[in-house]
């Protein structure tokens, strides 16, 4: 079935934690805000900026609301790697020195920005292992906090394994000792509850692109009073801290995709989380050694990563055109480099090199579901 594919045929897509499709509700509110003729938002002399400054301003509401912040907490980015810089280089630069914690699993965006503090600038890092299971252990986190510490940094879902950190618990810690807590949220939102104020978080990163928004835009939470120092220089929109001309259309269409978010988003994990145990079910019943990596119980209800025995999941992938699912994170994909976060969770070699990441969404189907299973199936039957 998949094997003849051609190239302008869709696959079955199982790799929403890459990106996901652009909602139809949100395209609409796309194209319509680029044909409205609207103008500069930050254009305050004639009615073309005005709308697009109640557009923007529509948007930054929505934003706020899916998040439980306010709407002047809001910055808008280019998309979750860039807030993920502005929340962890511009707070620490502001500060000038200090201690800075992170996890082991988090995205490069995070990994990177902090390695760069403690590499080139006046900061020390402390880098938390996570348990098999892919979560943070607490007491390890704690203890590595010293009077020096301002800033940690721990997401709430992880992009490949989907494992759920304790946010409360890391928030009421960061809290207690007086520490920001940079939470990175870009997979969590829509799928799971996310409130700023429950977690204690000082500052929060969100991207358009994996809440059926389109890329290109996602948006930093900072907490009143939380001072950062902007990454760019230039003018003052978004107060300052992200100077450049904010990018109305892709703000109203993310609006929109928080918006829907909002509203539909937590429904419809359990249709998801149904679909994901499926296919957990499915695949299992053929390959009773099949290893799932990361905490089942704490998990996001779309995602699955599993380890197929004795294969490359590059191997399998490649035999199902018709299958678009991954091996590891899109953005670590051609690095060549075997995923960190499963390396983090102890797992061997050929345990990592047999790893499959299955991410699904909103517009998967049971059918698909079925298919995949079957492809995938008579790929590994092919290979054993
Ligand atoms: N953080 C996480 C957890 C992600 O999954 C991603 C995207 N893979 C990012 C940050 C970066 O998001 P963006 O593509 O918007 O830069």
């Amino acid at each position: 079935m998949c094997l003849n594919m051609s190239m302008t045929d869709q696959p079955i897509y199982l790799d929403y934690h890459a990106t996901t499709p652009l909602d139809p509700r949100v395209r609409e509110v796309l194209l319509s805000a680029y044909d409205e003729g609207l103008g500069n938002p930050h254009s305050t002399s004639h009615s073309a900026g005005w709308r697009a400054h109640e557009a923007v301003e529509a948007a930054r509401l929505e934003v706020a609301k899916l998040i439980g912040a306010r709407a002047h907490e809001i910055i808008f980015t280019s998309g979750a790697s860039e807030a993920n810089n502005l929340a962890i280089l511009g707070a620490c630069r502001e500060r000038g020195a200090g201690h800075i914690v992170t996890s082991a699993i988090e995205h490069p965006s995070v990994l990177e920005a902090c390695r760069h503090l403690a590499e080139h600038e006046d900061f020390s890092l402390d880098v938390v292992p996570v348990n098999e299971d892919g979560i943070v252990d607490l007491s390890k986190l704690k203890a590595v906090f010293r009077p020096q510490t301002i800033l940690v940094s721990i997401m709430l879902a992880n992009n490949e394994i989907g494992t759920l950190q304790p946010g409360k618990k890391i928030g009421a810690i960061a809290h207690e000792a007086d520490v920001l807590y940079h939470a990175d949220a870009t997979q969590a939102i829509g799928r799971i509850e996310v409130d700023v104020t429950e977690i204690n978080a000082a500052l929060m990163s969100i991207s358009g692109h994996k809440i059926h928004g389109p890329m290109g835009v996602g948006a930093l939470f900072i907490r009143s009073g939380t001072m950062i120092e902007p990454l760019v220089h230039g003018g003052s929109q978004e107060a300052g801290i992200r100077p450049g001309t904010v990018p109305t259309p892709l703000v109203a269409a993310f609006g929109e995709a928080c918006r829907i978010a909002r509203v539909e988003g937590f429904d419809e994990q359990k249709r998801i989380g149904g679909l994901r145990d499926r296919l957990l079910a499915g695949l299992q019943a053929k390959i009773p050694d099949l290893e799932v990596n990361g905490s089942m119980a704490h998990r996001l209800a779309c995602n699955l990563n599993v380890s197929l025995p004795g294969v490359r999941a590059e191997q399998i992938l490649l035999k199902c055109p018709g299958i678009a699912a991954s091996t590891g994170a899109a953005c670590a994909t051609g690095s060549q480099k075997p995923s960190h976060v499963l390396k983090a969770l102890g797992l061997a070699p050929e345990q990592i090199d047999g790893a499959i990441r299955f991410g699904l969404g909103r517009f998967t189907t049971q059918d698909e579901i079925d298919v995949a299973i079957e492809a995938i199936m008579q790929a590994y039957e092919s290979i054993t």
